[in-house]
């Protein structure tokens, strides 16, 4: 079992396409910094536009989050509607709220148009209350996308007993915009379309300097070789490493694990989220929740698998999954992989430029896959000139650091693991 890297998804997903690092002199106009989907999607939407773009990533393409996350294709945030808007601003709140709303349209759209084989499932996911007051949220939630022209299906127990096969549950939100894939899967994908369309990716190229050049446009140093760029896509998120800090240190670290199970039985397949539709509560501490292809059950919460807590949360996902379905009790967790989940305050993502030709959308929230892909392409269109700054869904802001910042990372870990360590033992 891993305990770090991509765990299962680097087992079942296909072969990453060759690359190789920048190891000679090389020119661009444009460069993207890491390979996660921001930048991959960036790439492609650059690739078919005819532009010459260069990717330079630290480590393998799909590294950090995008190839560790849960598959959650979701539309929004984690956000309600209303505090979207109400935090983002009226103008860009709409905006936003709308880009995002279809987003998971848009994965679908590009998995089809560049065939790319990532166990798409775009059925529609469950958003489960446990408890009244979770209930009340959902509806909330509902009636809210509802105001905007959305009709969500809010289930209620029998139903939602019916398409999860526990009775743990008061009722769920289904979003038929949403679905699962296979994160890492779909990271590949892109960069194999970004490739077949001209792209170049160079990996275990990590840029250790970018200096904007008297004549205009910028340098990008990597341990072997220097790029020249008309301009920069900053695309490396919270991950360690990232070439401009400031942006890094807006967003606290929340580490979110996932643990799966062998194959299922076909016996037990049929009584364990029958309805195959990925779901997570509505819990603080959230549990999430979902098959892959092959039928392994996954489960996922907050929580690193670290030496020091890595007990704790394996102990508590053995507890829940029990909880959630008795049928599992024997089943054992073969895979186990963690990621960074970048934080943002207001639990908005933000959009810099913190020098003209560089440019930088981030801080997702644990919702990264249809925005990462979406802002990709925005941010495509901005390097093109196709639309302004003013069209963009988040306003132009100063990355403003987090206080604290490590500190704070650290008690969101500690937190968990506490939480973990004392939660499910009276209800067994
Ligand atoms: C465990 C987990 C579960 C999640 N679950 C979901 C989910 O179910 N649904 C959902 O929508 N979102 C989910 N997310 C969030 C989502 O995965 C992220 O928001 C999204 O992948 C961010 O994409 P990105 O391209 O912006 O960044 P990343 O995927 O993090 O890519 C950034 C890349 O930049 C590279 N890099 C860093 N520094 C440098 C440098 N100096 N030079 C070159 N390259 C550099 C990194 O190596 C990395 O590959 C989850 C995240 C985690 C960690």
């Amino acid at each position: 079992m891993t305990s770090d890297g991509v765990g299962l998804w680097g087992r079942t997903a296909p072969p990453a396409p060759d690359t190789a690092p920048l190891d000679r002199e090389g020119e661009a106009s444009v460069a993207v910094i890491g390979a996660g989907y921001t930048g991959l999607s960036a790439a492609l939407h650059l690739a078919r536009a005819g532009v010459d773009v260069v990717v330079l990533e630290a480590g393998a393409i799909g590294g950090g989050a995008s190839g560790r996350n849960v598959g959650l294709v979701n539309a929004g945030l984690w956000l309600p509607p209303q505090e979207l808007i109400a935090r983002a601003g009226p103008r860009h709140g709409a905006a936003l709220l709308d880009c995002l709303g279809r987003a998971p349209a848009e994965v679908w759209r590009i998995i089809a148009e560049e065939e790319i084989a990532c166990e798409a499932s775009p059925i529609g996911t469950l958003h489960c209350a446990p408890d009244r007051k979770g209930l009340t949220a959902l509806q909330a939630r509902a009636a809210q996308w509802q105001a905007h022209g959305v009709a969500l299906e809010l289930l209620a127990a029998p139903e939602t007993r019916a398409r999860l096969g526990s009775d743990r549950f008061l009722g769920a939100l289904c979003d038929p915009r949403a679905g699962t894939l296979q994160p890492l899967a779909y990271a590949r994908g892109l960069a194999r379309a970004a490739l077949a369309r001209g792209a170049r990716i160079h990996t275990d190229s990590a840029v250790r300097q970018l200096a904007p050049l008297s004549s205009g446009g910028w340098e990008l140093v990597c341990p072997q070789a220097r790029l020249r760029a008309g301009q920069v896509i900053l695309a490396s998120d919270c991950a360690p490493g990232a070439p401009r800090i400031e942006m890094a240190s807006e967003q606290v670290i929340l580490p979110y694990f996932n643990l799966a199970t062998d194959p299922l039985p076909d016996a037990l397949r049929a009584h364990v989220l029958p309805s195959q539709q990925g779901a997570w509560d509505t819990r603080k501490l959230l549990t999430s929740w979902r098959l892959d292809a092959a039928g392994r059950f996954i489960i996922g919460s907050v929580g690193q698998l670290g030496a020091a807590d890595g007990a704790i949360h394996r102990a508590w996902a053995r507890r829940q999954m029990r909880r959630l379905y008795p049928a599992l009790a024997g089943q054992r967790f073969t895979e186990g992989w963690w990621g960074r989940i970048g934080m943002t305050r207001d639990a908005l993502p933000r959009f810099h430029q913190p020098a003209p030709g560089l440019w930088a959308v981030s801080g997702y929230n644990g919702r990264g896959i249809a925005p990462g892909t979406v802002f990709g392409r925005l941010l495509a269109e901005l390097c093109l000139g196709q639309i302004s700054v003013e069209a963009m869904p988040l306003p132009l802001s100063p990355p403003r650091p987090v206080l604290l910042r490590a500190l704070r990372g650290l008690a969101l870990r500690s937190g968990a693991a506490a939480l973990h360590l004392i939660s499910g033992h009276a209800r067994q």
